[in-house]
């Protein structure tokens, strides 16, 4: 770029022991919808996570001993300050991530303010556990407490969403953390660093270096000083993380991909299922690890299923992520763009049918956005439970319709994949949602809606899909070490 050009470009910094700290180099970040480098992202390493992970235990002495109601207000003012900037971030997000304006003025920084809220709150509400032995003249009582230093890596496709839903648990229960945002998508973890003296988050508590996961990433995970490292991110790099940080006996937390089936009964309610599914399957440009990306249809609603699906699936704009009518946005890299386009490419090899989207109908964009990643809603029917669009996780607005006969049938053709993330179970009959969901291999069931979340309730999934969970008492108990103490009297 020409001087000029770089100097119009946003500069990112790490944010370490309460000052923002620049960096020896940096790498391009990309807007998806333009195709333009639009901001520089510190390529940090082994130093900068040095220095953040010696501010971060220089701080937790003073921060572990402050009372839980001292932290929740903190943590309540923080929520107060992003929701204050609500607009400015929404407007960062969608243009970091490609994502509509809508769904991050809507969901995602809504529920970055919530996970404050929602973690100043839950951190008041636990208690431990205690028992009597009579004939031994015992008490025993648990006590927990925090365990120091937490390491936090989240993915590009949630961005603010999930770093928060990570930070503000950890906090809370009276750690203090390095995090690091995914290098494609750092900025509102950035903005957020401004706000933390502001709201009386102390020096040191909070910090972010950015940058690869290669680099910075690997960096905290295999750093001495960091028990605990909480992932978010796909099964690939978990397995990574495991390996790396196994010679430190690492406690981890890993909330990965997903393959997640649809089951859709013939007395399912069509007029409420399609609008969800297609929505379960395209939201966040299918960029969600809980979206749907098999569609299990009994055989006697498939063909009128199939039909409404694609119609309603049709009706989603895709185009500029900033205008407000639109539905679909832009994928995050030219990279993914085509990743996600050979999986529909191989699936029509295999002889399944593309019946709306990628290939299949034209795509129009605006004139600022014809350098921009995106992909039309795209639904495959007759598509084969052992294809490569069955198994793996395409992540992208893919989706595969595919017909059943049987209960039972279904639930093992559900189950026949490595992850077991999320599912959904459309039926008007109460007692074989019951069965079904009870059956299938999933973290998370929706029955009859999607995405509807308490976030007191464990969150995580099984298989390949994660190890642990997180949720009010879950992430309390993985952000803390428990200790049973007895006391004979
Ligand atoms: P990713 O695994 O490539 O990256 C996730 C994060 O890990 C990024 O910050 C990245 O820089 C970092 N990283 C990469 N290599 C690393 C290494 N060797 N050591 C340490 N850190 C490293 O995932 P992504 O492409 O950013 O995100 C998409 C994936 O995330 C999908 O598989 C999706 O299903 C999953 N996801 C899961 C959940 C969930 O809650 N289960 C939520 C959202 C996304």
């Amino acid at each position: 770029p020409t001087m000029a050009h770089s100097q119009a470009l946003l500069v990112l910094e790490n944010f370490i022991g309460g000052k923002f700290v620049p960096c020896s180099s940096y790498i391009d970040s990309y807007n998806p919808s333009t195709g333009d480098v639009y901001c520089r992202v510190p390529d940090s390493g082994k130093e900068e996570v040095e220095a953040a992970v010696k501010a971060a235990k220089d701080a937790f002495p003073a921060w572990s001993s402050k009372s839980p109601l001292e932290r929740s207000q903190i943590l309540n003012k923080l929520a107060d300050l992003i929701e204050h900037d609500l607009e400015a971030f929404a407007q960062a997000e969608s243009k970091d991530q490609g994502k509509t304006i809508t769904f991050a003025r809507t969901v995602d920084i809504p529920r970055a303010v919530h996970n404050f809220r929602f973690f100043a709150s839950s951190i008041l509400h636990h208690v431990t556990e205690c028992t009597e032995m009579p004939t031994m003249g015992c008490v025993h009582y648990t006590s927990r407490a925090p365990v120091g230093v937490a390491g936090l890596i989240s993915p590009w496709n949630l961005p603010l969403y999930l770093l928060t839903w990570k930070i503000a648990p950890a906090i809370a229960c009276g750690n203090t953390v390095v995090a690091k945002p995914s290098e494609m998508t750092s900025v509102t973890a950035w903005m957020m660093c401004k706000l933390l003296e502001k709201a009386g988050v102390p020096p040191g508590v909070v910090n972010v270096v950015l940058g690869t996961g290669a680099k910075a990433g690997e960096a905290l995970v295999c750093h001495p000083e960091v028990p605990l490292i909480s992932f978010t991110g796909s099964t690939l790099t978990a397995q990574r993380i495991t390996e790396r940080s196994a010679p430190h006996c690492k406690r981890l937390s890993l909330e990965l991909g997903g393959k997640n089936p649809a089951i859709i009964f013939d007395d399912a309610d069509l007029s409420q299922c399609i609008p969800t599914t297609v929505r379960s399957s395209f939201a966040n440009q299918g960029e969600i690890c809980l979206c749907t990306s098999r569609i299990f249809v009994q055989r006697g609603i498939y063909s009128e299923f199939l039909k409404r699906f694609v119609a309603e699936a049709k009706k989603w704009k895709t185009g500029n992520p900033s205008d407000p009518t639109v539905d679909v946005g832009a994928l995050i890299s030219k990279e993914h763009l085509e990743k996600v386009r050979n999986y529909v490419k191989k699936a029509q090899a295999e002889g399944a049918r593309v019946l709306c989207g990628e290939g299949v109908d034209p795509v129009a964009l605006p004139p600022g956005n014809q350098k921009g990643y995106f992909m039309l809603p795209t639904v495959i029917a007759e598509v084969k439970d052992e294809s490569c669009c069955m198994q793996e996780e395409i992540f992208g607005p893919v989706t595969c319709v595919v017909a059943f006969d049987t209960e039972e049938e279904v639930i093992k053709r559900a189950n026949s994949v490595k992850y077991g993330l999320a599912a959904t179970v459309w039926s008007g009959n109460v007692g074989r949602v019951h069965r079904v969901a009870h059956r299938l291999q999933s973290g998370l069931v929706w029955t009859n809606c999607w995405l509807v979340r308490d976030l007191n309730l464990p969150f995580g999934g099984m298989k390949a899909s994660g190890i642990g969970r997180e949720g009010a008492k879950d992430s309390y108990e993985f952000f803390t070490e428990v200790k049973t103490i007895t006391i004979k009297h």
